[in-house]
């Protein structure tokens, strides 16, 4: 089990910081996982920690950006820590379809 995972678990009240998914539910222990990968230059720091279930952790990979299905643009991923307030919103998303679950618009 990862080191941070107790202090990264109880900070996100034990739910996937992407999907909103309860880890209860899932009857074992979520992942912690680097919101920027290491291999991007993400650090181990608790700022850059998250925990998420195995579906999304494997989802997202090491990858911060991706497209759309049906479309061109590149967009970031959602953030557990900068976009925070859009939870709720990833939430509805997540139901419509998983894979466009770590999206987002950029509002700017
Ligand atoms: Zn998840």
């Amino acid at each position: 089990m990862h080191p941070f995972y107790s202090t990264v678990a109880e900070r996100a009240h034990h739910r996937c910081e992407y999907c909103q998914a309860p880890e209860l539910v899932f009857n074992f222990p979520f992942e912690v996982e680097h919101i920027v990968p290491l291999s991007r230059n993400g650090t181990n720091d608790l700022e850059n920690l998250a925990l998420a279930c195995r579906s999304c952790n494997l989802d997202k990979g090491n990858r911060v950006s991706g497209k759309l299905q049906d479309s061109h643009d590149v967009f970031r991923f959602f953030h557990p820590k900068i976009d925070k307030h859009l939870a709720k919103i990833n939430y509805i998303i997540i139901a419509v379809g998983f894979q466009n679950s770590f999206h987002i618009f950029d509002q700017r």
